[in-house]
This record gives C-alpha cells, sequence and structure tokens, in this order.
C-alpha cells in the first residue's frame, strides 16, 4: 500500500528528433535531454515538467526490466 505517500511515474516519452523512446521520471527538477541526440525532451515548470516529445506511455509498474 501507498497510502498518505505521492507516488509519481516513470514514463516513456518518444524523441521528436530521432524518434527514440526514453524512460524518465515523470516528475523532475532538471530538464530531461534525448540520450541519443541530445534533444529537449522535458523541462521542469513548477514541480512538474512539460514534455515536448510524444508521451508514448506511463509505466505503473517498473518491477519488469
Ligand atoms: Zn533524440
Amino acid at each position: 500500500m501507498t497510502e498518505g505517500k505521492d507516488r509519481a511515474k516513470f514514463v516513456i516519452v518518444k524523441c521528436p528528433d530521432c524518434s527514440s523512446e526514453q524512460i524518465t521520471f515523470e516528475r523532475a527538477t532538471s530538464a530531461i535531454t534525448c540520450k541519443i541526440c541530445g534533444s529537449t525532451l522535458a523541462t521542469p515548470t513548477g514541480g512538474r515538467l512539460k514534455f515536448k516529445g510524444q508521451l508514448v506511455r506511463s509505466v505503473e509498474d517498473a518491477a519488469q526490466s
């Protein structure tokens, strides 16, 4: 149980430039950049990430690798 806890999710975002998919944390305090081409995928705005790339899906359970 995670009652009382504000659990953020991992999300998969697709790079608009090179189409590579990257897993990132939903809440981050620094900008997310593509590890392949270095393009900015998301920027932090007021505690939440504003995604520039396409959000593919969220990862509810990251137990499987
Ligand atoms: Zn890229």
